[in-house]
């Protein structure tokens, strides 16, 4: 089946000069990059893109940090997408991710591990318009 997920490349990344790597790394996988652009999130934006962490020990670190610099959100398509390139992320945790993995290459924290996917579909269709507009969405202007 194939669907679409939102990928991000996080500030810890963009910060190392990763972001053309991390995206050979996708396309490697035979991953679309269907849209893409670099913003920065706002505290505000970052706490909502974030909300189900709310509460959490680590939330304000979070935030922090994803407001810390410039981010890279992608559309990303291919079968099996969501699942796929979660895998292609690793584990969470960067000390715990497998080898071949973005996060085991380009993790450094708990919090700087580079990359976000989205881990349902109805958080993918949420996420992707978070970012994109429905015309970048579809790759017309
Ligand atoms: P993401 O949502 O960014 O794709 P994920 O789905 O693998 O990552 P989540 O559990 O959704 O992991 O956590 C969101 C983000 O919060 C993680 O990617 C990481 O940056 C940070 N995070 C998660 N757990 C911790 C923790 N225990 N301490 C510090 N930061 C954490
Ligand atoms: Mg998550």
């Amino acid at each position: 089946m194939t669907q679409k997920t939102l990928g991000m490349i996080k500030p810890d990344a963009v910060e190392k000069n990763a972001i053309g790597e991390i995206i050979a790394m996708i396309e490697n996988k035979n991953i679309k990059i269907r849209a893409i652009k670099m913003t920065r999130l706002t505290k505000k934006s970052a706490e909502e893109f974030y909300s189900v962490h709310k509460g959490k020990p680590f939330f304000n670190d979070l935030v922090d940090f994803m407001t810390s610099g410039p981010v890279v959100p992608m559309i990303l398509e291919g079968e099996n997408v969501i699942t796929e390139y979660r895998k292609l992320m690793g584990s969470t945790d960067f000390t715990r991710a497998e080898e071949g993995t973005i996060r085991k290459k380009f993790g450094s924290a708990m919090e700087k591990n580079a990359v976000h996917g989205s881990d349902s579909p109805e958080n993918a269709k949420n996420e992707i318009s978070f970012f994109f507009s429905a015309h970048e969405e579809l790759g017309i202007f």
